[in-house]
């Protein structure tokens, strides 16, 4: 469709004393031939908005170009109706503040913006939100603290809520022998479990159904559209769920991968959780004999912070066994209790708690490295720690070994079960009137049953959650806390990171609210994170698709699945749209309304190229709008300058390049091409989890075929960077000016 493009120029902001914006106007009217451009004093103004939404009321324009400031600045100002085409080209951050003035390379950094501006508005279409009706239900998987968090939450918000636990009853770990850290004042006195009233209050809640002693079977279908088939006692409901929030808890550490503190050669090295069980019954005693423990040995850290156990702090072990010292304490205050560890780590007022614990007479605290755990005298055993606080190998008799372990996180990848308490029993509410006995049964029985997975999930790109490094389901988890790698379901509690119980709490409800915006975006067929509200959304032209795969296979977030024939089915409201698997697309047959392999390249075209004689690179930046967008206009902001042969093209992830922008503008006679974007590797910062991963590895194939062109490889360069680090960006940038200046022009160049 041929577009009437009107082209709005802003001369505030310092614009207008930056360039000559009458002869910019000129570009537009001139070369770019649109119908209608306005220069504005002050376009974000009212009278600037009013000429605007005038020239689109009376149908003079049907796609706005709007020259001012950075897209990311004004953008309540700067939004029309949904169906009109807006581009931003942004005159002022990436030209006016950080250029020098007046100058003719500045100039021609401000027209070329305008020409890109102008030719991208032209092949855009406008959106068409991809609306279906969807269910606001929200599933829980887990009974535990964040569980049933996440479940009342929702349901007090006024959502449906499906609750599955697969032990006979709810409450966790929680809810069975551990007693609640002291997290009310005065922080000294362990509380009431307030968990109960939690059970008690989700029991009789009309908008929870709970299914306890049950499993989910299978999860089929996307955010706002999951089909998800739950198994108890041998029957199958089924169960439509716009969201899932996963909390399946954690597993205390394997204490058999401790033999070196004594655990398996002696009954009377135990667990910290075996302890719990033993003080649910009455005071501590020797495994071994029966006989009550007149001293208990407390080791912390037991395989935790530890690169060949669990490299992290589990965040509650520490807090443990001071309760467990207090409650031995509360027993029998004579009982010998030393806690001997490397660091006792508590937060905030628990810190109260600890002073409270530490200052009674039989509690006796030590700094050091435990090396061995060995026989005393008849059962008791003799610890020894090295490096102490006191300056000397101490050997420190104990009846009973406690081995303070942490945990691992369950169930997301198949390999442990979930929360595991016997309480109290389920409840039904108005969400079971969804639930149905289904069928789905027998559809059940044929699926492979994996008694260890949660969620069962029918994607092409495996049944359970993708893990981080340390086993932990998460995604970007600076930016989207709770999000994981599959859109529309939540982690909260033990299994999101290590937590105590409060911090469970409210993880939880954190993860609810997480899980009510996910079903609230899918309802209007807009994102969620990280390009909330963005109702774009890829389409493919599956005429000419090769079923190759690589859109399956590289879309971070399981978007795509195969039908039998092996051609990708999409998933819309699974989908973040970054664009990767435009990218990946070697037939480039997928592209989005308003971002396509075409947009881009015709920005690309429109770069004015000076010949060899002008001695002017022209270097073209790919910039992610994540982190390395926003850093360049932070810079602007400080009024940071950097080498004006530079042309930014931001991307939605760099994962999105198409190789073949790179070959179009060199083949232009671009002098360089470099690509700007987030760290990857286990700790990375990508917003789309691998993207610019996936663009290295593209990369590293285009500069094979430079050398085969006989270009220099080094005309091609990415870099990371993150928001925090965006002070580097301009050296970065001046310094592959540098470079691609000392490399001489393109050979390519006029051809
Ligand atoms: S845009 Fe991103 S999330 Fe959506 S299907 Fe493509 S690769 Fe997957
Ligand atoms: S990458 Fe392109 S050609 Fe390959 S399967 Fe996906 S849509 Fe088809």
């Amino acid at each position: 469709m041929s577009k009437s493009v009107g082209a709005y120029i802003c001369s505030g902001c310092s614009i207008g004393e930056s360039l000559d914006v009458e002869r910019l106007a000129g570009v537009a009217r001139e070369e770019c031939k649109v119908p209608v451009c306005r220069v504005h004093p002050f376009l974000c103004s009212e009278a600037g908005l009013s000429a605007i939404r005038k020239d689109v009321t009376e149908k003079t324009v049907d796609a706005v170009v709007i020259a001012a400031c950075s897209p990311r600045m004004k953008s309540a100002a700067f939004t029309f109706d949904p169906r009109l085409v807006v581009e931003r080209v942004n005159l002022r951050e990436h030209v006016a503040w950080s250029h020098a003035p007046r100058e003719e390379e500045t100039q021609r950094l401000a027209e070329d913006y305008l020409r890109m501006g102008v030719v991208k508005a032209q092949k855009m279409e406008p959106l068409e939100p991809c609306v279906a009706e969807v269910s606001r239900a929200i599933l829980v998987v887990g009974g535990g603290t964040a569980g049933i968090a996440a479940a009342l939450g929702a349901a007090d918000a006024g959502y449906e809520v499906v609750l599955v636990e697969k032990e006979a009853g709810l409450g966790g770990r929680l809810g069975a022998t551990r007693n609640d850290f002291p997290h009310g004042t005065p922080h000294t006195e362990l509380p009431e479990r307030g968990l109960a009233r939690n059970i008690t209050r989700l029991a009789v809640h009309p908008r929870i159904t709970a299914h306890a002693g049950a499993r989910v079977a299978r999860t089929e279908g996307q955010p706002g559209a999951f089909e998800v088939t739950i198994e108890s006692g041998g029957q199958h409901f089924s169960h439509r769920v716009g969201a899932i929030v996963m909390a399946t808890g954690w597993t205390p550490y394997d204490p058999a991968r401790l033999g070196q503190l004594g655990y398996g050669a002696s009954p009377n090295v135990i667990t910290g959780d075996q302890l719990e069980t033993m003080l649910g019954a009455g005071p501590p005693v020797r495994p071994s004999d029966g006989k009550p423990a007149e001293s208990v040995a407390f080791i912390q850290c037991a395989g935790s912070r530890d690169k060949n156990h669990l490299p992290y702090c589990s965040a509650v072990c520490c807090l443990t066994t001071l309760q467990q010292t207090d409650l031995i304490h509360r027993r029998d205050p004579r009982v010998k209790v030393s806690i001997l560890h490397r660091d006792i780590i508590v937060t905030g007022q628990y810190e109260r708690y600890f002073a409270e614990v530490q200052n009674h007479p039989a509690t006796f605290l030590l700094r050091g490295e435990v090396s061995s755990v060995t026989r005393h005298t008849g059962d008791n055993l003799a610890v020894e720690v090295k490096n102490s606080s006191l300056g000397e190998t101490i050997r420190v008799p104990a009846d009973l070994v406690v081995l303070a372990t942490g945990f691992v996180p369950n169930a997301p990848n198949g390999k442990n079960g979930g929360s595991s308490t016997p309480a109290q029993g389920a409840s039904s509410g108005d969400a079971g009137q969804a639930a149905s006995e289904a069928g789905a049964g027998a559809k059940a029985a044929g699926w492979p049953v994996d008694p260890g997975g949660a969620l069962h999930l029918a994607y092409r790109q495996g049944p359970e959650l993708p893990l981080l490094k340390d086993g932990f389901p998460g995604s970007n988890f600076i930016c989207f806390p709770y999000e994981t790698l599959r859109t529309g379901i939540y982690a909260a509690g033990a299994v999101h990171a290590p937590m105590d119980a409060s911090a469970a709490e409210e993880d939880g409800l954190g993860a609810a609210m997480k899980a009510i915006q996910c079903v609230e975006m899918a309802s209007r067929g807009q994102a969620v994170h990280p390009r909330a509200g963005d109702g774009s959304y890829p389409s493919f032209l599956l005429q000419r698709c090769t079923q190759c795969k690589r859109c399956t296979v590289e879309c971070p977030f399981g978007a795509i699945d195969e039908d039998e024939k092996g051609t990708p089915k999409f998933n819309p409201t699974r989908c973040r749209r970054c664009g990767v698997c435009m990218g990946a697309c070697p037939e480039r047959i997928i592209s989005f309304k308003n971002y396509s392999v075409d947009t881009i390249a015709g920005m690309i075209k429109a770069i004015d190229v000076p010949g060899e004689e002008e001695e002017k690179p022209r270097i073209l930046l790919f910039l992610c709008e994540n982190d390395a967008y926003p850093a360049l206009d932070a810079i602007a902001m400080g009024r940071g300058r950097y080498d004006a042969s530079v042309r930014v093209i931001p991307l939605r992830c760099l994962g999105s390049l198409n190789v073949v922008w790179i070959a179009d503008a060199l083949s232009r006679g671009i002098d360089g091409v470099m690509l700007a974007g987030c760290k990857h590797g286990d700790d990375y910062q990508c917003h789309f989890a691998k993207g610019s991963e996936i663009a290295s590895r593209r990369l590293e194939n285009v500069k094979e075929t430079l050398e085969r062109l006989q270009l220099e490889p080094g005309r091609i360069e990415t870099i990371e960077v993150s928001l925090d680090e965006y002070r580097r960006l301009p050296a970065a940038i001046d310094a592959f000016a540098g470079r691609i200046r000392e490399m001489g022009p393109n050979p390519y160049k006029g051809f």
